[in-house]
This record gives C-alpha cells, structure tokens and sequence, in this order.
C-alpha cells in the first residue's frame, strides 16, 4: 500500500485530513515518527508558500511523498488578519480558546453587517526530491459571532458561521457542525476533495 506522510502536529486538523482523504487508502505517516522534531520554518507570506515549505521539509527528510495544509482564518475589517499567522495570533503563551477571545476582543466595536470573514486553506504534495506535485486551495466564507459558541471542531471554530449555516437556528457555528458537515462545507474539505480527485485519477502521483 502507497505512503501519504502528513506534515500536521495539530491533531484536531490531522483528524480532518484523515478522514476525508480515508478512500485514498494509502497508509497516513506523521512526523510524530520521527526521532526529531518537524519544525520547518513557515515564513512564507501566504498559505500557499509556508503549505509547500512543509511538504518540501518532510518529503526530503523522509524520502517519500508529504502533504501540507497552511490554512487560517482571514477576517474583512482586519484587512485579512490574522491570515498565515492564525496560529500563533496574540503570542505564543495562548491556547485556542485564548486566541479566539483576543480576536473577538479586537472586534468587539464591529458592528454586525461588517463581520465577514473566510477561512483559507491550501495544500501542497511533494515528492522525495521535493517537487510540487499538486498544489490546490479551499476557501469558506461567513461571519464572527461575538462570543463562541459548540464543542467540537478546534481553533476559531467556535465563533464562525459559515455562510450557507446562517439562515438556520442559531445559527450553527462550525464547532456546533458534526464532522461531516464540517467536511462538507469547509476550506480544508473543499480543499482536499479536489486533491482527492486528483490523485484518483492520477494514482502514480502518490508514488515515491
Ligand atoms: P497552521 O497549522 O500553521 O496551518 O495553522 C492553522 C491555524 O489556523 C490553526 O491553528 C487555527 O488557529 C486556524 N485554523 C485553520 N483551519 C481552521 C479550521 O478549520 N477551524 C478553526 N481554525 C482553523
């Protein structure tokens, strides 16, 4: 069976990837693996350049086929912030929870009608040598609520609902969504539908 190593330490996001990309069937590798930590340096300005500097990093270090997700939330009246900074927004000290409250804390004089915003996600697959492969995006828009609300999913979740959830009750906020509906309706689910297309017609693009 063909190798996928992905290039994630988030498990909630590593979760998402595994899942959707199941019917591939090919054994998912991680850098958990490895005897020394994965830790490339994601100083690319868009989420397309730090996705293709992990999968480069792993793919040359493990000598087979990676896949990256840079993906992050890009809010409207923060001209796009905090965008590939996502993860590390308001310091390194903050837990996800902490995150979202500086964020939400920044917008607290924004008015209803101007909470707009997207979540970007961008993959990238490499092989050994570290050639792009694939590289394709996802892209899911809504708004930010003012406080959060649900329990699952991870990050920002909590305070998004995503445009085609805000005509229902509540309305649900990404973490308040199963998992599929996540999936079906996400940056990274619509991401890696196309990829997964992709590589079912191009099998040989998973081969070291
Ligand atoms: P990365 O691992 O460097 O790509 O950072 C991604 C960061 O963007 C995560 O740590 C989250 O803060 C945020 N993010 C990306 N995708 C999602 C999502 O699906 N839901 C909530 N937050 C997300």
């Amino acid at each position: 069976m063909a190798e996928l190593w992905l290039a994630s330490g988030n498990r909630k996001k590593r979760a998402e990837l595994e899942r959707i990309l199941a019917p591939l069937r090919v054994t998912l590798r991680t850098p958990d693996e490895l005897p020394a930590p994965f830790a490339p340096v994601e100083d690319a300005p868009d989420f397309a350049g730090n996705a293709a500097i992990k999968a480069r990093a792993l793919a040359r270090m493990v000598r087979g086929v990676a896949l990256a997700d840079d993906s992050g939330l890009c809010v409207d009246v923060l001209d796009g912030r905090p965008g590939v900074h996502s993860a590390r927004y308001g310091g390194p000290g903050l837990s996800d929870a902490g995150r979202l409250q500086r964020l939400l804390d920044e917008l607290v004089d924004v008015p209803d009608h101007s909470r707009g915003a997207c979540f970007l996600c961008s993959l990238c697959l490499c092989g050994p040598d570290g050639t792009i492969r694939a590289a394709v995006t996802g892209r899911c828009d809504g708004v930010l609520l003012r406080s959060p609300r649900g329990n699952g999913g991870f990050g920002y979740d909590p305070a998004f609902v995503p445009r085609a959830c805000l005509d229902e009750p509540g309305p649900p906020t990404f973490a308040d969504l199963d998992p599929a509906r996540k999936d079906a309706l996400s940056h990274r689910g619509q991401a890696l539908r196309t990829l997964l297309a992709r590589l079912q017609a191009e099998p040989a693009l998973l081969q070291p």
